[in-house]
Order: structure tokens, then C-alpha cells, then sequence
């Protein structure tokens, strides 16, 4: 099984959906020398506002609906990104819901730690983890390729 090293400084990538901003800047708020401590990566709106609030150094992406998720995704599929915290509404749905779902769904395949509420967010980050190096398991592409190719796929 192949590994990536995760270094003790993470790239964490922040999304919240607008009905979950305040609670994300919140936890932020209540986070912020921890997440300090890291390399911030956001979407556009959600990065602006936490540079804007807590004063942190935040890399902005496109906006959610703009791109902004795939380009998290991409990060995440070059291994990029080390834990995902994505506040998504789950009461109201976006225009861009296809990208929302991509993003959780290649997170789980290159099993990257993700946290979708404040409880959740709260334990990945009071985990030992957060602060030292780890050893993320990565699927196994080349035995998944070659299974495609067993069974005709491509
Ligand atoms: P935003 O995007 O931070 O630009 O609002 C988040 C999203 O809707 O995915």
C-alpha cells in the first residue's frame, strides 16, 4: 500500500457553504492560533472572510460555485491537501452540488481526514495527529488499473 508523508505543518483546505459560514468562522475563531500554526487553502468567499476576521494568511481559490471546489479536488488528487474541513449545508441545496459531491468523493478515495461539522472538526483537530508527521495510506491506483483493465474498463 503506498503512503504519502504528512508533514507536521498541514495544508488544510476550509469550505462553508453561506448558511454555514458564521458557524465555520466560529470554530475558526475558537481555532485560530491552531489553524495558525498551518498552511490555510479556502475558497474565495470563505477564505476572504477568514483573512478578513481572524486575520489569518489564507491561499483563496475560486469561489465554490466558480471552481473553487474542483480546484480543491485537484489538490487533493495531487496530494495536496492533508485534512478537508467542509461545512456543507444539509438543508438547502447549492447550484453546484455536482462539484460538492466530487469534492467529498475524491477526498474518501485519496482517504484524506474530513470533518463536515463543528464536532467533527473539533475532534480532527484535538487529535495528536494534527500537530506531528503521519503516514497517509493512499489507494493502490496501480492495482485499481489494472482491475479496470481485467474487466475490459479502460
Ligand atoms: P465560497 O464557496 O467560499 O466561495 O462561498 C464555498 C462553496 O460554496 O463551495
Amino acid at each position: 500500500m503506498p503512503t504519502l508523508a504528512t508533514p507536521a505543518r498541514k495544508r488544510i483546505a476550509l469550505v462553508a457553504h453561506d448558511h454555514q459560514k458564521a458557524d465555520l468562522l466560529a470554530w475558526a475563531h475558537y481555532n485560530r492560533d491552531a489553524l495558525a500554526e498551518h498552511h490555510i487553502v479556502a475558497t474565495g468567499t470563505t477564505g476572504r472572510l477568514l483573512a478578513e476576521t481572524l486575520d489569518l494568511d489564507v491561499e483563496r481559490l475560486r469561489s465554490g460555485p466558480l471552481g473553487g471546489d474542483q480546484q480543491l479536488g485537484a489538490r487533493i488528487a495531487e496530494g495536496e491537501v492533508d485534512v478537508l474541513v467542509f461545512f456543507w449545508d444539509p438543508l438547502e441545496p447549492v447550484p453546484h452540488d455536482p462539484d460538492v459531491k466530487a469534492l467529498l468523493r475524491i477526498a474518501v478515495v485519496w482517504n484524506v481526514p474530513v470533518a463536515c461539522n463543528r464536532a467533527s472538526a473539533d475532534f480532527v483537530f484535538s487529535s495528536p495527529l494534527m500537530s506531528g508527521p503521519y503516514e497517509r495510506e493512499l489507494p493502490d491506483y496501480e492495482a485499481y488499473a489494472n482491475r479496470a483493465v481485467d474487466a475490459g474498463g479502460d
